[in-house]
């Protein structure tokens, strides 16, 4: 009994399947649509729909008006701003895989790089490729050919590939093009769905005694086909449709193997394997195995199934306005709205996926009422993300989320797409009085509550913040001595003096050791944020505790308070307090003397208060100076005195010291 084995993979790709629905689509909606280049190459498709009224056109110079179709092969970037500027609607039928080999070479090519292509100069996804790069590409079909080509030594190159291209032969070029002293940067552009019909070709041709390969005679993947089978089995017959096949030609006990080329629609192949299949014994063998099966539940087998709530994978067709298109393999595309792309709202769908990448995705309807299916990428990250946030609380390890919100209470940060809630009290081990610092921050922390059912998750990192000040301050006290300068940031400002961080632990810088002056508030010497150099002053490990001092020891008035204020000189100073037995005197920041009430006038001065004013600038006299106690004694009256007084009394003081 003869055997036919129809390869799985035969038929419209499904690149092809879409821009071929795209137009179906156009003409039911009585959109007056022309085909740029004719979408496939298959006489009987194009002709049908030419006949529904998708015009082709080749060139747009005439056109003045409705939509254009752009096949799957792809156009150049020119193609598109001639649309743009006629304004006519564009509908783009690339396939997503063509279109990110557009976005390699364009990205590449703006970089100054050079653009090589191995597939065939005639073919339009070549041209059309060409046209991303200022048509500047060089073209090369066969290893000869790259082992011949003219490029710049030492410059940066890039090699892309016809997705139709056979593998092994592109193998050969990159090996060729290696040998060559440029900087070379090869991506495999090869379309998987052609590598897999083409290794179901080599397996297939090798195991029956005759191969179809069925596909338009102008169709390169065809040619390809035929190219490969041929290798394997030299009976392998080449047709268009089920008229080229002359049955003759096969014997009643052959084992016969049929393929299609990516643009051979579902009904010419049908055609074919069942006449074959009614020819020899009505039975067409599953590739797979022994079991005989027919064509209808071959073709049944090969229709993806859905159904709400099923994880499934998909090719992302397109990313318009944040909404992403995704090819599923089943008889509708997939959409995944923005708000259902990612759990983190900063998360653009059009900066993480691109044209061709394949997804993961949860079916959240089969049909969301225009005919799509609604997918979620939300869920399924939020899926596995509530199983590594289980696992995460079940061994208290740590985990890192994003932070999205600052809510009421708290934080919310997104970990894996699962949302959890970090109470303000356990963001850190004080308390923070403007979370939004956080927003957008990247933090590690616990899970110390869960509750699946009622997706209760909260998080907290208080305990994981003093861990590590508590590891910081080890490793910084073990570094640093009383004496020795170290430099930190200040941290905050109080009214007693300011927080300086000295690496993750801070210090205390006391107002009084922030200036040789007087100054009443932190604020006036600091600001939070700055850069300070500080002296340590004195460390207590048991409490933790650093004191520091901004005072420069080489800046001390007091070194030079002898020389400049000697007894018996007369200078001016501000008075800055009052007491009861006298008012201070500052004579300059950071050096006060103090005038007794018995030195303030030349009569009784029952309160300081009643002959001098705080803020007011006095003349005095230097009574006496100690640099180790820090005093200073002045004179208002004397300083004040008249001459032949201030001589007499000196006189008389001198007299004294004589006779002692
Ligand atoms: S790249 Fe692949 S899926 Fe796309 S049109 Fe070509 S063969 Fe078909």
């Amino acid at each position: 009994m003869s055997k036919v084995e129809l390869a799985k993979s035969a038929g419209f790709c499904f690149g092809v399947k879409r821009a071929i629905e795209m137009a179906y689509k156009q003409i039911e909606n009585n959109e007056k649509t022309y085909s740029y280049g004719p979408l496939i190459h298959n006489k009987e498709v194009t002709g049908d729909l030419e006949k529904k009224g998708l015009a082709i056109i080749e060139s747009l110079d005439t056109m003045k008006e409705g939509s254009v179709l752009v096949r799957s092969h792809g156009v150049g970037k020119e193609i598109y701003d001639a649309l743009e500027e006629k304004g006519l609607q564009i509908v783009d039928g690339t396939c997503p895989f063509v279109k990110k080999i557009h976005m390699i070479v364009k990205e590449h090519h703006d970089l100054n790089k050079g653009v090589i292509i191995a597939g065939s100069s005639q073919h339009p996804e070549v041209i059309g490729i060409n046209g991303w790069c200022e048509n500047d590409a060089q073209m090369i079909e066969t290893p000869e050919e790259a082992a011949a080509l003219e490029l710049q030594e030492g410059k940066k190159y890039i090699l892309v590939v016809q997705t139709t291209f056979r593998r092994s032969r592109f193998d050969e070029i990159v090996e060729e093009l290696k040998k060559k002293n440029i900087r070379l940067e090869v991506f495999n552009t090869i379309c998987s769905a052609t590598e897999e019909r083409q290794a179901e070709a080599v397996s297939l041709s090798k195991k029956v005694d005759k191969m179809i390969v069925i596909g338009d005679k102008k169709s390169s993947n065809t040619q390809k086909l035929v190219e490969i089978c041929r290798k394997n089995c030299k009976n392998t017959v080449h047709i268009e449709t089920i008229c080229d096949l002359v049955l003759n030609n096969f014997s009643k006990d052959d084992k016969i193997g049929i393929t299609a080329g990516a643009s051979t629609p579902p009904a010419i192949i049908k055609e074919v394997v069942v006449t074959m299949s009614e020819a020899f014994d009505n039975a067409v063998q599953n590739s797979g195995g022994s079991e005989e099966i027919t064509f209808a539940q071959m073709l049944e087998d090969s229709l993806v199934t859905l159904h709400t709530g099923d994880f499934v994978k998909g090719t992302v067709i397109q990313v318009v306005n944040e909404e992403v298109s995704v090819n599923l393999g089943y008889k509708s595309d997939g959409v995944i709205p923005r708000g259902e792309f990612s759990s983190d709202p900063t998360v653009i769908p059009s900066k993480t996926v691109q044209p061709g990448d394949e997804i993961e995705v949860f079916v959240v309807r089969v049909n969301d009422g225009d005919g799509n299916v609604l997918l979620s990428k939300k869920r399924i990250e939020a899926q596995k993300g509530m199983e590594d946030i289980e696992v995460a609380y079940n061994e208290k390890s740590i985990v890192t989320g994003t932070v999205t919100e600052v809510v009421k209470g708290g934080l919310i940060a997104v970990v894996n797409g699962v949302r959890v809630f970090i109470p303000s009290s356990q963001v850190s081990n004080r308390f923070i009085e403007d979370l939004s610092v956080f927003k957008g921050q990247e933090l590690d922390f616990n899970i110390i509550e869960m509750d699946r059912v009622k997706r209760r998750i909260i998080g907290g990192r208080k305990a994981l913040v003093e861990k590590e000040i508590s590891a910081k301050k080890a490793t910084l006290f073990a570094s640093i001595e009383a004496g020795t300068k170290v430099a930190g940031k200040v941290s905050r400002l109080t009214d007693f003096g300011a927080f300086v961080d000295l690496g993750g632990v801070d210090g205390l810088i006391h107002i009084s050791e922030m200036s040789w002056g007087r100054i009443t508030n932190p604020k006036e010497v600091l600001k939070e944020g700055q850069t300070v150099e500080v002296l340590v002053l004195d460390i207590d490990k048991e409490k933790g505790k650093i004191s520091l001092s901004l005072k420069d020891s080489s800046m001390n008035p007091w070194n030079l308070a002898v020389e400049k204020y000697a007894v018996g000189t007369i200078v001016d100073g501000k008075v800055v307090r009052m007491v009861p037995f006298g008012a201070f005197v500052e004579l300059e920041p950071g050096v006060d003397g103090l005038v007794h009430i018995s030195q303030i006038a030349n009569k009784h001065v029952v309160k300081p208060e009643d002959e001098l004013k705080v803020g007011e600038v006095i003349r005095v006299k230097v009574l006496e100076v100690n640099t180790e106690q820090k005093k200073i004694s002045l004179s208002k009256r004397q300083a004040e005195a008249p001459v032949e007084e201030v001589a007499a009394e000196e006189a008389v003081a001198e007299e004294v010291a004589t006779e002692e």
